[in-house]
């Protein structure tokens, strides 16, 4: 399943006038690989992952996720959509601070519904995939940073999502553990086929992707394959 934007246009309101985010973004991302977007601050690339999620609407374009054409699909078809396709790794973990590492986890099958059961064993595998195995009862002030971030990847695999987003991953993190995220998310994309889309600022660790974009003011302006 793969991720596809066409002509993407999004402005938001600026005063009198409106601001392009966007302007005519078009990009494929295949099953099992993984592109990342390289770029400025401003330059438009979590705006880029907010539509690729179908969290924002663009102007004009068209986004098709996992074979679902999303122009003209109302609010709640996307919701579902999200839950059901979409995983989305934001650049701060949120965690609740009272959960447990599996129970931080559980939440989504809690959100899609299913036996609690085999959510219970899909949560730990996730942790052990993640390499947390031996940190699932532990709650968010007993984690590093980085391990904070795997726990959020774990989350965002719940579903089982054919298309992975995940903005800035390693901007908190030291270079080391900012690679060792990268190898993760790189190993994750081909073990589960996942389309995925890694936002950075950091052109470190290009070297694990399948692609890379560049955003400057809104726009893709390169393209250079792995
Ligand atoms: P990046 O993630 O590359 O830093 P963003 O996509 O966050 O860039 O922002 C792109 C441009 O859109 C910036 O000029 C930013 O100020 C503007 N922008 C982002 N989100 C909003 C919003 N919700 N309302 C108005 N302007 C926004
Ligand atoms: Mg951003």
């Amino acid at each position: 399943m793969t991720l596809t934007l066409t002509d993407v246009t999004l402005t938001y309101p600026d005063g009198g006038t409106r601001l392009t985010a966007l302007d005519r973004v078009s990009l494929h991302v295949a099953a099992g690989t993984l592109t990342a977007v390289v770029g400025p601050s401003g330059s438009g690339k979590s705006s880029l992952l907010a539509v690729a999620a179908t969290l924002v609407t663009p102007d004009r374009g068209r986004v098709v996720v996992a074979g679902t054409e999303t122009t003209g699909l109302g609010g709640a078809e996307k919701a579902a959509l999200r839950r059901e396709r979409v995983g989305i790794v934001f650049q701060q973990p949120n965690l609740l601070p009272s959960l447990t590492a599996v129970e931080q986890v559980l939440v989504m099958a809690h959100l899609s519904g299913g036996p609690a059961r085999a959510a219970r064993a899909r949560a730990r595998e996730l942790l052990d995939a993640v390499g947390l195995a031996d940190k699932a009862d532990r709650r968010p002030h007993e984690l590093s940073g980085g391990q904070r971030q795997r726990v959020n990847i774990a989350r965002a695999l719940m579903n089982e999502p054919a298309v992975l987003l995940v903005d800035e991953p390693t901007s908190a993190l030291d270079h080391e553990r900012g690679a060792a995220v990268l190898d993760l998310l790189a190993a994750l994309t081909r073990e589960r086929s996942t389309a995925t889309v890694l936002v950075t600022h950091d052109r470190a660790h290009l070297d694990r992707v399948d692609g890379t974009v560049t955003m400057r003011d809104g726009r893709l302006t390169a393209h250079a394959p792995a």
